[in-house]
């Protein structure tokens, strides 16, 4: 009976969740709104998680701070304690020399101690042992009270290293509450990015969709945010403009610059912005061009060439962030040698002109 009954709840609660999630219901209908919604929630917490890595960051070079001092001050407290020993040990010889006479003259007793003072033949006489007596005493008296100064300095002093050290345990005690703290928020930070993610993968069809049919529209439009980054660590082989081609032999402009490599080695996007064209192409081997936003009135655009169709990682429609790998050098197409060739395109019409790449980096 109650399996019966945990079994409808949970059923009801799971076909009330279809209907109630906002998500699933709307998954279908996600708007370029809803897109710039997701994307401006995405950009908050990966901002927050940045400020939180830095705070924590900070905490611990407090805490290593903190620790070097608590070292510091425990290498003169150890040299302190020494000194401390020492002190006391003086302090016992000099009190035990101290208590030794005294035993002494008391042992010696009337028949010793007192019988030396009285068996002076004058009263004068007795004055003057009494005096001599009496000053051995004092002296010895005042160089125990001289030791146990000493040594409460020292113990003051200890005393101080100590208050010091437990401040700096505070500190460090202080810092590492603080960055569990950062911890805990961070943790929920990535949850939510997480989440956004998952529901960014789950529009991902949805948003290229929305993306195709904008660009054909031409509603696709942001502003360019430069400069570029190089779309690739290998080196520069060749610049940009008029040269003799390599494979026609006739002068011509080189309309990119092209970066060698071994076949594999990432090609990266240039920028963020939309893959407006992923396809292959005989010059080219395989196209993907990047729609970057308008600068100036005019679109900005770069292009990748030369790859293999099984290294592509991006098709039309698909946003990119600066530094993603979109695809890998090949030797497809009219090419020489393993390498990227690489364009910025600039202009409104269906084939805008090419401009020196190295102007935007
Ligand atoms: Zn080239």
């Amino acid at each position: 009976m109650v399996k019966k009954v945990a079994i409808t709840l949970s059923l009801f609660i799971l076909v009330a969740s279809f209907i109630l999630s906002p998500d699933l219901i709307f998954a279908e209908k996600i708007s370029r709104e809803k897109i710039n919604q997701i994307k401006t929630q995405k950009k908050t917490v990966l901002d927050q998680i940045t400020a939180k890595d830095s705070a924590m960051k900070k905490e611990i070079d407090k805490m290593k701070a903190a620790q070097q001092k608590i070292d510091t001050i425990e290498q003169d407290a150890a040299k302190v304690e020494i000194a401390l020993n020492q002190a006391e040990q003086e302090l016992k010889i000099y009190d035990d020399k101290f208590k030794l006479r005294v035993r002494k003259l008391y042992q010696r007793g009337e028949m010793g101690y007192m019988a030396t003072l009285f068996a002076a033949d004058s009263f004068g006489k007795f004055l003057h042992r009494f005096e001599i007596v009496r000053v051995i005493m004092k002296k010895d008296y005042a160089l125990i009270e001289e030791r146990r100064q000493a040594k409460n300095k020292v113990k003051q002093k200890l005393t101080a290293f100590n208050k010091l050290r437990d401040e700096q345990n505070q500190e460090v005690q202080k810092s590492k509450k603080a960055y569990d703290q950062l911890m805990a928020a961070q943790k929920k930070d990535k949850t939510k990015l997480s989440e956004i993610q998952e529901i960014e993968e789950m529009h991902e069809e949805e948003m290229i969709r929305i993306n195709l049919e904008d660009l054909r529209s031409g509603k696709l439009n942001f502003p360019y945010v430069g400069p570029l980054q190089r779309p690739s660590h290998l080196r520069q082989t060749s610049a940009f403009g008029y040269r003799i081609h390599p494979i026609h032999h006739t002068k011509k402009l080189h309309a990119g610059i092209d970066f060698a490599g071994p076949i594999g080695t990432p090609v990266l996007a240039a920028g963020n912005g939309v893959v407006v064209e992923s396809r292959p192409s005989n010059g080219y081997g395989w196209l993907i061009t990047i729609y970057h936003g308008t600068q100036n009135g005019k679109r900005v655009y770069t292009r990748y060439a030369h790859s293999y169709p099984n290294q592509v990682k991006v098709k039309a429609g698909q946003e990119v962030v600066a530094g993603e790998q979109i695809t890998s050098i090949g030797n497809n197409g009219w090419s020489t040698g393993p390498h990227l060739h690489f364009e910025v395109r600039l202009g409104n019409s269906a084939q805008p002109p090419p401009v020196d790449p190295e102007t935007y980096f």
